[in-house]
């Protein structure tokens, strides 16, 4: 769907938002933090700016953020697990303002980790800004996804099949859902006005995942780390604009 000047100004500033709890969530994850400490500081932002959660009570989603350490891919529930050095943590956020929604990850170090967990994160971030570069009027849906796989696998990893990025703007997820694999020149035509999340979820080891038996914490079948990096893109005349970073 095409979304008009008004609409993706309300996106924008719900990117705002989400930005903003990136940086707060970023500055408190320390080693002793627990991840319910990060959800906390994310409610403050949400609470501050008068914006509302799109993912608290989403099919019954008990809190504002997602936070999924190491080998947890997403959909972590915040709770009682103490971040420590050597985690990497992926912070997924998201904020509707006047109806209109953004949905943001990311994937940080806590203190000191390994290099090949940080050349995991700065891969997967290569992919979607890859993904993003494709967002241009005129070509196809499917260009995102292949320049996300063509990076990630290039660095040595595999991407989730079963999760995938989406459109979004008065729900949080709409449809087309935008994969992070395949062939390119394929799906509809890329039009100015659209706008996707894109979200490459990036594993060091095979792409399988497994729910855990709380039914919301996706990890990798094979226990590798992961990672996740995720923006709300708006396709305008000049070319892609991403939402959810500050002013
Ligand atoms: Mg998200
Ligand atoms: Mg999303």
């Amino acid at each position: 769907m095409k979304r008009n000047r008004e609409e993706i100004g309300r996106m924008r500033r719900a990117g705002r938002v989400v930005a903003e709890m990136h940086e707060r969530t970023r500055q408190a994850a320390r080693p002793g933090a627990t991840t319910a400490d990060l959800d906390r500081v994310a409610r403050e932002v949400l609470e501050r700016r008068n914006a509302r959660s799109n993912f608290l009570n989403y099919h019954g989603f008990p809190a504002v953020i997602c936070t999924s350490p190491n080998d947890m891919i997403v959909h972590g529930i915040p709770g009682s697990y103490v971040l420590k050095e050597g985690d990497i943590i992926s912070i997924d956020c998201g904020a509707i303002i006047e109806g209109y929604h953004a949905d943001a990850a990311f994937t940080m170090p806590i203190g000191d980790v390994g290099p090949e967990a940080l050349k995991l994160i700065a891969t997967t971030e290569a992919s979607l800004r890859a993904g993003i570069a494709t967002m241009v009027d005129g070509n196809r849906l499917s260009d995102i996804g292949h320049a996300v796989q063509t990076v990630a696998e290039a660095g040595g990893y595999s991407v989730v099949r079963e999760y995938v990025g989406h459109a979004i703007g008065t729900a949080m997820h709409e449809e087309p859902q935008v994969p992070n694999y395949g062939p390119p020149g394929k799906g509809p035509k890329l039009r100015v006005g659209m706008v996707f999340a894109v979200e490459p979820m990036v594993n060091m080891g095979a792409p399988d995942t497994r729910v855990l038996d709380d039914n919301w914490s996706v990890v990798t079948a094979d226990g590798s780390l992961s990672a996740h990096a995720e923006h709300t893109i708006a396709i305008l005349d000049d070319g892609p604009e991403v939402l959810t970073v500050l002013d």
